[in-house]
């Protein structure tokens, strides 16, 4: 078993792999949870104006506590054009231009009107209630820096800063390829021996989040001449990967065809629990991994290995897994040999984030893995982890 590569070493090749994808060209309103393969900078001074923070007056702060005279109006989109001269003031709504002369604006909760006249016993500052042009951002300024996940409020900051497009990486095709003659697609009647087929849809909704555009098809019996040509058809996407197969079983075939078709191995078997027979290649630019058939193990597989090369392919500037820090809610046998990712739910403590471990963690509970929100590194050696460790988790679902 020492012989087995670790975590962090398959990790590293598998990322070392991966290069960026060509950008592309998107607009910013399709552009939501793309990659920046570019910095982006503000076409404007954000805000473009001095603009007011309230609905009030704008006026000149020395001009009050006092009595001043209405003389218009400066609305969202509409600004006064004139002045506001000395013991003048312009009715003004969040948002509008803080017209030339004044100085603050004068919130409408502090003022009595009478006619065309307003009172305060307010004192203002200069500069209340006034956001400045650029207050935000100055035109020309980063809006956010290339190799960073398009997240809602970075789509809000761009479009704000009147940028129309951006330029990011293409999305990586993705190809799933469930292989096992025991699979049946949910809502078929279940013959002697046969479990729906899950690692597919898994995979789909993980890998489509995490940016990648997935086409899976029908699963693959275990017969070489079928399985070779979903295989070789699947090596023309940017990422292929298969799920069963890859351990040491007579109908474990997956490694042995696509070494016939040109896969360059990586590596095979990683001391880590569950998903040690893990196998990752490389054939032209495509990277092929095999994960392992138990969903669990699948799973695990792909918040490692799979996500972590679909963000370098993206030009994430961070392709690695984001481990936290919490502490365990109870006790974890260590395994001497493999680093093991221990499902757990989260919940808030008084001294940190706390995981508790679910119960049942076999490689084919993907019911109760199902229950978990994090993964827990329990790296490998001797004796236990007591409650209250700390240790590191990684976010399960996360982009
Ligand atoms: P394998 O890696 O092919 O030896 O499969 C290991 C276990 O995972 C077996 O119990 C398989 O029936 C199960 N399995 C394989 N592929 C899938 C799949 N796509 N969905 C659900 N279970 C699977
Ligand atoms: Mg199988």
């Amino acid at each position: 078993m020492a012989s087995l590569l670790t975590f962090e070493e398959a990790l590293e090749r598998v990322v070392a792999a991966a290069q960026p994808l060509p950008a592309e060209t998107i607009a910013t309103a399709g552009a939501a949870g793309r990659v920046t393969a570019e910095a982006i900078r503000s076409a404007v001074d954000l805000p473009p104006f001095p603009s007011s923070a309230m609905d009030g007056y704008a006026v000149r702060a020395a001009d009050v506590p006092g009595s001043l005279r209405v003389v218009g109006e400066s609305a969202a989109g509409r600004p006064f054009d004139g002045e506001v001269g000395s013991g003048e003031a312009v009715g003004i709504s969040t948002g509008a231009v803080v017209p030339a002369g004044a100085d603050a604006v004068l919130p409408v909760e502090y003022v009595v009107k009478n006619d065309n006249n307003i009172e305060t016993e307010q004192e203002l500052a200069p500069g209340a209630s006034v956001r400045p042009a650029g207050g935000d951002l100055a035109a020309g300024a980063l809006v956010a820096p290339a190799g960073v996940r398009l997240n809602a409020a970075r789509i809000a900051a761009i479009a704000a800063a009147g940028v129309a497009s951006v330029m990011c990486a293409r999305r990586p095709r993705v190809v799933v390829l469930a292989t096992g003659s025991e699979l049946v697609r949910p809502g078929e009647p279940l013959g002697p021996g046969q479990i729906y087929e899950s690692n597919t849809l898994m995979l789909a909704a993980a890998l489509a989040a995490a940016g990648a555009e997935v086409d899976t098809g029908p699963a693959v019996p275990d017969d070489e001449g079928t399985l070779r040509q979903a295989i070789e058809a699947g090596l023309g996407a940017d990422v292929l990967i298969t799920s069963g197969g890859v351990s040491v079983g007579e109908h474990d075939l997956v490694r042995a065809v696509e070494q016939e078709l040109g896969v360059e191995e990586v590596f095979w078997r990683v001391a880590i629990k569950p998903g040690k027979p893990v196998a990752f290649g490389t054939c032209g630019a495509t990277l092929v991994f095999g994960l392992p058939g138990n969903p669990v193990s699948a799973l695990v597989g792909s918040e490692l290995f799979v996500k972590p090369a679909l963000r370098a392919l993206q030009g994430s500037v961070e392709p690695l897994p984001r481990f936290e820090p919490g502490r365990l809610a109870a006790a974890l046998r260590r395994n001497a040999e493999r680093d093991e990712f221990v499902r757990a739910r989260t919940r808030a403590g008084d001294d940190g984030l706390v995981l508790e471990p679910v119960l049942g963690q076999e490689s084919h509970m993907i019911a109760r893995s199902s229950e978990a929100t994090a993964l827990v590194h329990v790296p490998r050696g001797n004796g236990e982890l007591e409650a209250g460790s700390l240790v590191s988790w990684l976010r399960l679902g996360a982009e």
